[in-house]
């Protein structure tokens, strides 16, 4: 008999993680062999190298990638990552997240994703700027408007997307907006994009809510990562009657059992690029927040946050899976057995990709749409996408990982088979 093992969660590969998860949903789906062995691969993976010159005239080469895991019911779509220990495991694993997240909301795209290992942190916004046009002329072999469309994540924002489409409409000779999303308004950028990541989650959090009889007004809320996804989930939270006790960023994390001022963390973390040091608030870790006394926790950094280690000890009843990849499979089943309720990543976070797919369409269209059209649709969206994903998992007994999965690789193989394979 094998002997139980503890896994250290910061080992754990995201790419064999997301092998797991996605066998687990081709178990209960008796997924055909064949099937499984095209959805296991990424159909295309992209490895570029490439020279920067920087300020003071010395020329780095860079490393980054764009994968292309499965385009079969549509183009590809996914962010791309400037993080220092970006690897090409870690894009072909959010590639796959892509792939289901894009299925289970329904939304006709695959699943891509591209990264660059560099520090931001550490270079110029010229710099950034030299690095995103060469990145962007070296995966143009496989961008474009009908082929695949990039997005922000982690370290890029609606900035490094004007670099990216500007570049790329130089190369065509004419404007092309649709090429990125997540872009600025005033170059085709879509209302209700910078917090519809957010927004989603929050959503998705509503819905939970009602599904295991928690009254919001007043809850606790912890978010981890204060950029895009969390920064807007705190404030989101706040103006529907929660009380968020702490956020935190890499510097680390801050919390005030009575409720923060988010209008003062705001200020601070604009003039020192830092939540930690906030007067008037107690530090904390980034470990001790996640296993901080509240009713709803909000992972929105980055993956491997909740392992077989710290599970236990979490006490919220709901997590909301802002970040992508933030548990693993181990700590999944730990978490189920107690109770908790974890709004997956390729559910919870989906509004980001719904509202860049509206984005999409509106620059195609060249018709533009107001926030509260766009907050609605997305919301139809995200309601009827958790609720499907809780029927499959109450009918499966199963949890919503799993039930998010199944609905999402069904649907995947369904149009690969439907295409059938070529020639
Ligand atoms: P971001 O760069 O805007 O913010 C990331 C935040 O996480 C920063 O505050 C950073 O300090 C913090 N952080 C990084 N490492 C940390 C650590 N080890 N501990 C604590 N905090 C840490 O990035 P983002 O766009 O908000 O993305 C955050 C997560 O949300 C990622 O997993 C990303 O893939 C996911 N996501 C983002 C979007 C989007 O639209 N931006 C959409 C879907 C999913």
């Amino acid at each position: 008999m094998a002997t139980a093992q503890v896994i250290d969660h910061t080992q754990r590969d995201p790419w064999e993680v997301a092998l797991e998860q996605f066998d687990i949903a081709a178990d209960k789906l008796h997924l055909d062999p064949n099937m499984r062995g095209i959805l296991r691969e990424c159909q295309r993976e992209l490895i570029v190298h490439f020279p920067v010159r920087m300020q003071d005239g010395v020329v780095r080469v860079f490393t980054g990638y764009r994968v292309q895991h499965n385009v079969s019911r549509g183009p590809g779509k996914g962010g791309i990552r400037y993080h220092p220990s970006v690897t090409l495991h870690e894009v072909k694993a959010l590639a796959m997240w892509m792939t289901w997240k894009c299925a289970v909301v329904g939304i006709p795209y695959g699943g891509a994703k591209g990264g660059v290992i560099c520090d931001p942190k550490q270079m110029t916004q010229q710099q950034l700027e030299t690095l995103t046009r060469r990145y962007t002329t070296e995966i143009s072999l496989l961008i474009g408007p009908d082929r695949d469309i990039p997005a922000p994540d982690v370290n890029t924002n609606a900035q490094t997307m004007a670099w990216i489409m500007d570049t790329f409409s130089m190369h065509a000779g004419h404007t092309v907006p649709a090429v990125v999303t997540g872009k600025p308004l005033s170059i085709g950028g879509s209302e209700g994009r910078s917090e519809a990541t957010a927004r989603g989650a929050v959503y998705t959090i509503i819905e939970a809510a009602k599904a295991i009889g928690l009254d919001l007004d007043g809850a606790r809320v912890v978010v981890q990562g204060y950029g895009n996804a969390g920064l807007f989930s705190a404030k989101l939270m706040s103006e529907i009657g929660a009380k968020v006790i702490a956020v935190s960023d890499t510097s680390g994390g801050v919390h005030d059992p009575k409720g923060l001022d988010l209008t003062k963390v705001e200020a601070f973390k604009r003039e020192t690029g830092r939540v930690q040091g906030l007067p008037g608030v107690e530090r904390v870790s980034n470990a001790e927040l996640l296993e901080l006394d509240c009713e709803i926790l909000i992972p929105a950094a980055i993956e491997n946050q909740i392992g077989a280690h710290n599970a236990p000890a979490i006490k919220a009843r709901i997590v909301a899976e802002a970040a992508n990849g933030p548990t693993s499979p181990e700590a999944d089943r730990i978490l189920h057995d107690r109770g908790v309720m974890v709004i997956p990543d390729i559910l919870c976070n989906a509004g980001g990709v719904t509202v860049s797919y509206f984005e999409w369409v509106q620059d195609l269209q060249n018709l533009f749409w107001r926030e509260a059209t766009i907050n609605a649709r997305l919301k139809e969206v995200m309601v009827k996408s958790f609720n499907d994903v809780l029927d499959l998992a109450k009918k499966n007994k199963v949890d919503m990982r799993t039930a998010a999965y199944m609905l999402a690789v069904s649907r995947v193989a369904d149009a690969t088979l439907t295409r059938g394979i070529y020639p």
